[in-house]
């Protein structure tokens, strides 16, 4: 069915009839110095085909062993969601082709996940739902095919395929919710807050970098509608690969309307796959989904089960960080924020580097004013992520202990931060280079107000005559001669002092 053909019902209209169901998987790429199951570099934009071995290339007699960082990680992940952590699981074979895994099979988990049975309470405007998680399991992660000679990149209308094998075997760890219902209207904004927890929780541990822009973290978004008070589940869609915390936002949003569309019209929803498309904001069939016993999984035979003692997984829990959510609320009362700068800041994607520029020393507002005001309108500018830009958090702190000192102002602060962007050296360097101190010296302060006094007699004469007020035209005079480096509280004293 194509786009085109399908009724959608306005969104607020279909809740009142239906209730949705939404469920979450999300793939996460572990930062591991090598692949799952060989010692391959796990790295990521090697030339390609150039980081693979007979292991991950699946070639006959070649052995995999497993990492037991990513045994780690997951073990972590699993703890940090509240799970069960397996005494003993084992990986299973799922089958299927597709030119991108070599092998013909996935080394992933199935009856056996290292992680089960656990919850996150997600957060939304002050309500939380609590989210089960079903299971958290390890696999490997695919190659990557690239289409070539289409418009769209994708494989209709491509001329020939290329692979990179650099990706297959890097380790992956799968998080499935069990079905989330109860949140009605809420469920886009449930779906989304759960995604932008998650990935925060995920940092936390520091086992991935969690960008969903480079797909180290993918959600897939499944969601049916039961008519309203039945209490039974639909059939579900699979919104596959959803890149950002907005677009899995969108695509639950689409999915209602798209459901109640094929439901209203006494149509069955076809269990499937769809592709989301971030320019429309619209979803399109993919292929119809099989269900798990299409796979044919089997308990893979040339890897030993992974049995965790409950000593390691003790020791495990002991490393856990604090939990994102309660730390993000300790940390607004310690830095006096109000509601709206914690949004904000936590909506630039500042909050990890504000907080180091609190701990280098600058002052929470002072840390908030220049990665959420200025700093951010730069990444925006130039289309980075802010911890790209090209500043790092002790130099804001090191450019606000100036500005506190009185060596420069927030002008000048800027060029500061021109500086640290071209790499021109350290911000006391890029104010001696560039010659952007303050003059508080009285000498050469004195010479230009004596000129400005001098090119504005009408001013100075209303001065004279008690008109303090007046004085704001000769400052700016003075600060204007001196390129806005003057000492301005300075410069009013000497002022007054000359025409007093
Ligand atoms: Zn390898």
């Amino acid at each position: 069915m194509s786009a085109s053909t399908e009724v959608l019902v306005d969104f607020d209209e279909a809740l009142e009839r239906y209730d949705p169901a939404l469920g979450l998987e999300v793939h996460v790429e572990l930062n591991t110095a090598t692949k799952m199951f060989c010692g391959c570099p796990a790295t990521f934009g090697g030339e390609p085909n150039t980081q693979v071995c007979p292991t991950c290339l699946g070639l006959p007699g070649a052995m995999p062993a497993v990492n037991g960082k990513a045994v780690e990680a997951a073990i972590r992940i699993g703890l940090a969601l509240n799970c069960e952590i397996a005494e003993w699981c084992r990986f299973a074979r799922k089958n299927y082709f597709y030119p991108d895994m070599p092998k013909n099979f996935q080394t992933s988990q199935y009856d056996e996940p290292i992680a089960f049975d656990g919850f996150m309470d997600v957060e939304v405007d002050g309500t939380t739902f609590r989210v089960e998680i079903e299971r958290a399991h390890m696999e490997e992660d695919t190659g990557k095919s690239t289409h070539v000679g289409g418009a769209t990149g994708r494989i209709h209308g491509a001329d020939h395929s290329l692979v990179d094998y650099n990706r297959a075997g890097i380790p992956l760890i799968e998080i499935v919710t069990r079905p989330i219902v109860g949140a009605g209207a809420r469920a886009p904004e449930v779906a989304r807050a759960y995604v932008a927890q998650l990935r925060d929780l995920i940092l936390a541990l520091g086992v991935s970098e969690a960008r969903m822009d480079q797909g180290n973290l993918r959600a897939d978004v499944n969601l049916s509608l039961a008519p309203k008070g039945s209490g039974v589940l639909g059939t579900r869609s699979e919104t596959k690969n959803v890149n950002s915390f907005r677009s899995v936002e969108r695509a639950v949003r689409f999915e209602v309307a798209r459901h109640a569309g094929v439901l209203d019209a006494g149509g069955k929803v076809v269990q499937e796959t769809r592709h989301f498309h971030e320019d429309t904001g619209i979803t399109t069939s993919g292929r119809e989904k099989s269900d798990a016993e299409d796979y044919r999984y089997f308990p893979e035979p040339d890897l030993v089960p992974v049995a965790p003692s409950r000593e390691w997984v003790e020791e495990l829990r002991a490393t856990l960080p604090e939990n994102p959510t309660a730390k993000r609320a300790r940390l607004q009362a310690e830095w006096g924020y109000t509601d709206l700068e914690m949004r904000d800041t936590v909506g630039a994607g500042a909050f990890g580097l504000v907080e180091e520029t609190i701990a280098a020393g600058a002052s929470p507002q002072a840390a908030r004013k220049w990665w959420v005001a200025e700093l951010a309108r730069r990444a925006n500018d130039t289309g980075v992520e802010l911890a790209a830009v090209g500043v790092t958090p002790a130099q804001v702190a090191a450019v606000q202990a100036l500005v506190e000192g009185g060596t420069i102002n927030d002008k000048l602060a800027r060029q500061v931060f021109d500086g640290l962007v071209a790499g021109e050296g350290t911000p006391e360097e890029i104010v001696a280079a560039r010659g952007l101190a303050i003059v508080s010296d009285d000498g050469a302060l004195g010479a230009a107000v004596d000129k400005a006094i001098e090119a504005n007699p009408d001013v100075a004469q209303k001065i004279r005559d008690g008109k303090v007020a007046a004085a704001g035209a000769l400052i700016g005079a003075v600060m204007k001669e001196m390129r806005g480096q003057a000492d301005a509280g300075r410069v009013r004293e000497l002022v007054l002092e000359r025409l007093s």
